[in-house]
């Protein structure tokens, strides 16, 4: 039977045991740095292949950087405590990990970073789907703005910043849409609440810039690279207009949780035909079999872990 297990002051613990103190700074400030990554099963080969690792932890440390976190984990450490929960977990079907570095100290009535102790866990859950990824998103564009640089970096995944992407999601859930689309305070195009955006326009692909509030994402560069690599289809990162958005030939969703996610409508306007375009498609193929470690180019992306079979 798999055992859920968390990562918490430096041992493995039962998840359900791993907690926190009320007066957790993180807890009243989001004074915390996250990070979402996929381990994929292969089932042919008995592997769980954890997906672009080291990126996902070199963005992780960025983050807790601005926060003026010292951990006392070198990005080695994180991957190698990352692999072993992966090992120890023994889930043998697609999951998510969540590492968190947080202001653990016990102490409100404090605003600054300084002299606040930190600390660090990680644990997984079995997770499938984020958004369907066969069926075309309809998406809205959102009445709430992407937060600018300028109040809190969106660069990085601070946990604070999230209420952003909350308010987002839930408006447009409530609303009947499957995921919302921000704008930045300029106007233009930012990103999903848990994604980046491409739009297919005249054969190529176009992305709103790093410099327009996106969260540069793992998944973003994946399928830019792929798109490169394989379909010879070069990416433009751009300022993109709202209204760019009705007029695409086709546009998607990328991130670690909703993979590559095909968009069929905006603010009640069918991108192409409605349905998954014929570019979408292939990168999705593309996609799918380099996140399991099936396709040999990309196997540097993968960090595979062998599970041993289970006995009969
Ligand atoms: N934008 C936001 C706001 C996100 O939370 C995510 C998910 N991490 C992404 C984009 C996609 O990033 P990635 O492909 O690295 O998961």
């Amino acid at each position: 039977m798999p055992t859920p297990l968390c990562f918490l002051g430096g041992r493995f613990i039962p998840l359900e045991e791993a907690k926190v103190g009320v007066m957790t700074h993180a807890l009243h400030y989001g004074t915390a740095v996250f990070e979402g990554i996929r381990a994929n099963w292969n089932e042919e080969e008995g592997t769980a292949n954890i997906f672009r690792l080291r990126e996902h932890y070199q963005r992780f440390l960025s983050g807790c950087q601005l926060l003026k976190m010292k951990l006392p984990y070198s990005i080695d450490d994180l991957c190698r405590i990352t692999l072993e929960l992966v090992e120890k977990c023994d889930y043998r079907q697609d999951s998510y990990i969540r590492p968190l570095a947080f202001k653990s100290a016990q102490r409100v009535a404090n605003l600054k970073l300084q002299d606040l102790e930190d600390d660090f866990l990680v644990f997984m859950i079995p997770f499938g789907a984020y958004l369907d990824v066969n069926a075309a998103a309809r998406c809205c564009t959102s009445s709430w703005r992407r937060i600018d640089d300028t109040m809190i970096p969106p660069r990085f995944k601070i946990s604070g910043l999230y209420v952003n992407s909350v308010l987002a999601k839930t408006e447009a859930t409530l609303s009947g849409f499957d995921e919302a689309i921000m704008l930045n305070t300029d106007g233009h195009v930012s990103e999903g609440t848990g994604e980046n955006i491409f739009l297919v326009k005249g054969g190529k692909l176009v992305t709103p810039p790093a410099s327009d509030n996106i969260l540069e994402g793992i998944t973003r560069n994946t399928v830019m690279e792929i798109a490169h690599r394989e379909l010879g289809i070069a990416t433009v990162e751009r300022s993109v207009d709202r209204s760019e958005l009705y007029t695409a030939d086709e546009c998607f969703l990328t991130g670690t949780a909703a993979h590559l996610t095909p968009v069929g409508e905006i603010d009640h306007r069918p991108i192409g035909d409605g349905k998954m375009g014929a570019t979408t498609r292939q990168l999705q193929d593309l996609y799918f079999d380099a996140i399991r470690g099936k396709k040999a180019a990309y196997r540097h992306w993968c960090s595979a872990v062998s599970l041993k079979p289970v006995k009969a």
